[in-house]
């Protein structure tokens, strides 16, 4: 054996990495580990941007991202970087999709401010836009884009000038969790202990804890970059991320201003089809390109220019689009009650980020966070699907 630690993250995406932080700012002794460099692409935390937003369906993720809010704040001050550019928010579609009412009444009811746009508002405020009559708008300021590469690539340098360890290109092996006092993680560089296990391995979850496969479902999505007609009508001062809920059998569309690349980033919210971690590819969709161009022409014309850049990502997704933050024996029957599972993402996951890895942080210490909710333990996972994209 190696060295015994406090605590082991296994994986250092978004999540991991920001667990790894918070634990080595309280002086525990941390090992970080992932099977790539820190950070890399063929996971979920890579890549210009991730919407950051209050408007949720439900109060639980209103609070976590008020406070996610502040704690991006906070890493902006320790690290001098702006990580959070707020463009303002917009949920839009079919005025009487109950979800859009739903956002509205959540935002209302944690204090956000909030405004309700009908289709000629949105459009005389928003000229980009092209909607139908029976469209409506609810318009967050409290909304904008965060970068995954550079959150992990921030958090996983705050982790070691903290005192962690942080070993790249280190995959694990197999977990020893026999010993519910000391999980051990076999990798090729040596055999580690711990008190505390953290598994944020994200789309390699099912891989290393196989009762998971019928819980966590990976999917390939693809995103992609459109030239824009006038770049300063698309900048992020003038117009705002949006998610555009759809009605059942749609698909809900999610993008980004001129952010990174000078063009508009949109995407599908799970659409993609499934795969595995292992055996996926890093083909872009091209039905789904034409479909996203497609969409621009109708409802963003101005955006609707040639591809500029596409690229894959996968998604983990729970039955509820829930996260999963649940201990071992929770999902296995005899497991550990010292390994967490941390499946933190069904597409939405990066903008919580610091407030997770506190959340995960906590737990390593005996502690629950009160915004670790019932919704994020495994048996909820379990059940039946709703809609909580980007
Ligand atoms: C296309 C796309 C769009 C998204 N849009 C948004 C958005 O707009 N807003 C938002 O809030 N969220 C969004 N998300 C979700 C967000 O990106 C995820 O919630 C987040 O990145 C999940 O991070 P993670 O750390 O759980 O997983 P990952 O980033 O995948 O990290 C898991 C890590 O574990 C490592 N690992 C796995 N197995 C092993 C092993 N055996 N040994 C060592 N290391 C291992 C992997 O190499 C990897 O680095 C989006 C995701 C995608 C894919």
């Amino acid at each position: 054996m190696e060295r015994v630690y406090d605590c082991i993250v296994l994986g250092a995406g978004g999540a991991g990495t920001s667990a790894a932080y918070h634990l080595a700012r309280r002086g525990r002794r941390v090992l970080l580990l992932d099977q790539f460099a820190v950070p890399h692409d063929r996971g979920s935390s890579h890549g210009h941007s991730r919407i950051f937003r209050l408007a949720y369906d439900h109060p639980d993720y209103v609070h976590l991202a008020q406070h996610a809010l502040d704690r991006w704040r906070e890493l902006e001050e320790v690290s001098g970087q702006t990580l959070l550019t707020l463009t303002g928010g917009l949920d839009l579609g079919p005025g009487a999709l109950p979800g859009l009412r739903a956002v509205e009444e959540s935002l209302r009811g944690a204090g956000a401010q909030v405004e309700t746009l009908d289709a000629g508002a949105l459009m005389r405020r928003f000229p980009q836009w092209r909607v139908p009559g029976d469209w409506a708008a609810v318009y967050s300021p409290d909304a904008g884009i965060v970068n995954p590469t550079q959150t992990v690539e921030l958090l996983a340098a705050l982790a070691r000038s903290e005192g962690a360890t942080v070993l790249e290109h280190t995959p694990a092996l197999d977990l020893d969790l026999g010993d519910p006092r000391a999980p051990v993680v076999r990798t090729p560089r040596g055999t580690f202990a711990c008190r505390r296990l953290i598994v944020a391995a994200g789309a390699w979850l099912p891989h290393l804890v196989p009762e998971l496969t019928p819980t966590l479902r990976v999917t390939l999505e693809t995103t992609a970059f459109f030239r824009v007609r006038d770049l300063a009508a698309f900048l992020p001062g003038r117009f705002p991320v949006f998610i555009q809920h759809a009605r059942v059998g749609e698909a809900e569309v999610y993008g980004f201003p001129a952010f990174g690349l000078p063009g508009v980033k949109i995407a599908e919210h799970l659409q993609g089809p499934a795969t595995t971690a292992e055996t996926r590819s890093f083909e872009v969709d091209g039905a789904t390109l034409a479909r996203l161009g497609a969409y621009l022409e109708r409802h963003l014309p101005g955006a609707a220019g040639p591809v500029m850049q596409a690229r894959t990502c996968l998604y983990t997704t729970t039955p509820t689009q829930d996260f999963l933050l649940d201990t071992h024996d929770a999902v296995v029957p005899g497991g550990s009650p010292s390994v967490l599972l941390a499946s933190p993402c069904s597409g939405h996951g990066f903008k919580f980020v610091p407030a997770l890895g506190e959340l995960m942080a906590d737990w390593a210490d005996g502690v629950t966070h009160p915004l670790h909710f019932g919704r994020f333990r495994a048996g909820r996972a379990r059940n039946t699907l709703t809609s909580a994209g980007s």
